[in-house]
């Protein structure tokens, strides 16, 4: 993919959509940083993944805290030496009808997914600057182009991290820095598992593709985005919804 291998510092990596994505980057050679706030998971997937070659970090990360995002940036700048790409993938839901929602399921959910992409990203990307080269992968979700019933912090949240990486990708393609989003529809993982059966069903039903999707799935879009294919591409939303979205 690249001649030396690129570091991946990858949020909410410890299990989920973010272990996907690690993995898949680890099985092209990339070096990467498992960050989650559940350390003692990051630590487990780190070890698991070093298993594919490539060496891996595991950092414990609250991304909504100014002074541990800046961490994660010195960690891995003190482990690799560089900071190549950073995908922001931690994410949180607390859903409720708007007029039930509290004012700490909105800080909640904002400040972990909104918020804690924007301080990773600053972080990150000062790095990325000296070197003008980086790639920024922000996960969104179709919830933040379409609304969804149930989630006014969640769709806000996922709408934000759109105009967050329009404006990254304005403000950092003169240093080589592209930034895009992914936004993956229903997928198969424990955020999802949660839902009541009647909820999945009904997203299912939406699907042209008759599935939900699969965390591998949104690993490809991400591996695309972060490989010299897409040198090119800044400022765009990947719909991953096998249709959901269209
Ligand atoms: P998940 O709950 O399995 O994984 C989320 C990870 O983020 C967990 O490992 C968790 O510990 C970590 N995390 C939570 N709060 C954190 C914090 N403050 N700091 C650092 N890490 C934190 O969920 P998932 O389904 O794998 O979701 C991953 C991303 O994909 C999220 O941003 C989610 O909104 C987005 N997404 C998921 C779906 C879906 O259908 N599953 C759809 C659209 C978008």
């Amino acid at each position: 993919m690249y001649e030396t291998p690129k570091v991946a510092i990858i949020t909410g990596a410890a299990r989920g959509i973010g272990k996907s994505i690690s993995r898949n980057l680890a099985s092209k050679g990339f070096h990467v940083v498992v960050s989650d706030i559940l350390e003692d998971l990051a630590q487990e997937t780190a070890k698991e993944l070093e298993k594919l070659g490539p060496r891996t970090l595991a950092v414990k990360t609250d991304v909504s805290k100014p002074e541990e995002a800046a961490e994660l940036i010195k960690k891995t700048m003190d482990a690799f030496g560089s900071v190549d790409i950073l995908v922001n993938n931690a994410g949180i839901t607390r859903d409720n009808l708007s007029i039930r929602m509290s004012e700490s399921e909105w800080d909640m959910v904002l400040n972990i997914n909104l918020k804690g992409a924007f301080l990773c990203s600053q972080a990150a990307s000062k790095e990325m600057m000296k070197k003008r080269w980086g790639r920024i992968v922000n996960i969104s979700s179709v919830a933040g182009i379409l609304g969804s019933a149930g989630q006014a912090n969640y769709a806000s949240s996922k709408a934000g991290l759109i105009a967050l990486t329009k404006v990254m990708a304005r403000e950092l393609g003169s240093r080589n820095i592209t930034v895009n989003a992914v936004a993956p529809g229903f997928i198969q993982t424990e955020m999802t598992d949660q839902l009541p059966d009647n909820v999945k069903e009904t997203y299912l039903a939406q699907i042209p593709l008759k599935r939900p999707g699969t965390p591998e799935d949104i690993a490809e879009a991400v591996a695309f985005f972060a490989s010299p294919a897409a040198q090119y591409i800044t400022g765009t939303v990947l719909n991953v919804s096998g249709g959901l979205l269209i």
